[in-house]
């Protein structure tokens, strides 16, 4: 009788080793992407647009010393589209099919959908780029400018959906120089500009909607605030004529 439970456990043991030497089998053949198994991590990481190989990601950093003293003084600020321009969508409204308020402005051409597609997108103040890239398919390709102002606040305009990127990384711009065009983030949507201004001395790309506002200001606000020149003054930048920029 002792033998027979005895045996019996070893073969329950048996069973059961077999089994979980069965499913780690399963799971190592398996073709899937290991999936984090925490609900809150998964819904997380779903909600945030973020590929997970590829290059370096580059969407969340500190400036480099190198760049904080870089980034030019900007005395004055320019719109980053030429005239007729409507804001389809503006800073911080409620957008409930995205889930979350806007964290820029959405600015289009008059005509509508995609007549402002492959529009120069300007500078809005002399900068260096602190990114170029293509981060994510929902933002498309975007460029991010440094700007310090005059009151030594570091700040950043960025420039998303992009068409085409005409800047590098490094790089420094005068104001009106053209750093893209308008485009519709690889065809997801109708073209326009997602314009942002953020403070602060980081580059995070993060995402188009949110709940908090975080380092993002209202852009038209700022420009206006910021503007260091009359309504109808254009004259260009003396940082992009001495830098002989061409549009
Ligand atoms: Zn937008």
């Amino acid at each position: 009788m002792f033998l027979h439970a005895t045996a019996s456990l070893y073969a329950a043991a048996l069973l059961i080793a077999t089994g979980l030497t069965y499913v780690a089998w399963r799971e190592i053949q398996s073709e899937e992407p290991r999936r984090i198994r925490f609900k809150g991590a998964q819904a997380l990481a779903d909600s945030l647009p973020m590929p997970a190989e590829g290059s370096p990601d580059m969407r969340f950093r500190l400036l480099s010393p190198w760049e904080t003293a870089a980034a030019p003084v900007a005395l004055r600020f320019d719109p980053p589209l030429g005239a007729l321009i409507y804001n389809a969508q503006p800073f911080w409204e409620m957008n409930v099919r995205r889930g979350g308020h806007h964290t820029g402005d959405d600015l289009n051409g008059i005509g509508g959908m995609n007549t402002d597609l492959g529009d120069p997108v300007l500078a809005v103040a002399d900068g260096l780029v602190v990114y170029a890239g293509d981060p994510s398919p929902g933002w498309g390709n975007i460029v991010i400018l440094a700007h310090r102002r005059p009151n030594g606040e570091l700040v950043q305009s960025m420039y998303a959906h992009l068409d085409r990127i005409d800047v590098s990384p490094g790089e420094l711009v005068g104001r009106g120089r053209r750093v893209g065009r308008v485009g519709t983030a690889h065809g997801s949507y109708p073209a326009h500009l997602h314009f942002e201004i953020r403070t602060g001395d980081g580059v995070d790309i993060g995402a188009g909607y949110g709940g908090d506002p975080l380092n993002r200001v209202d852009p038209a606000k700022a420009l206006f605030e910021w503007r260091g020149a009359a309504a109808d003054d254009f004259t260009p930048s003396p940082l992009g004529v001495a830098l002989r920029e061409g549009n």
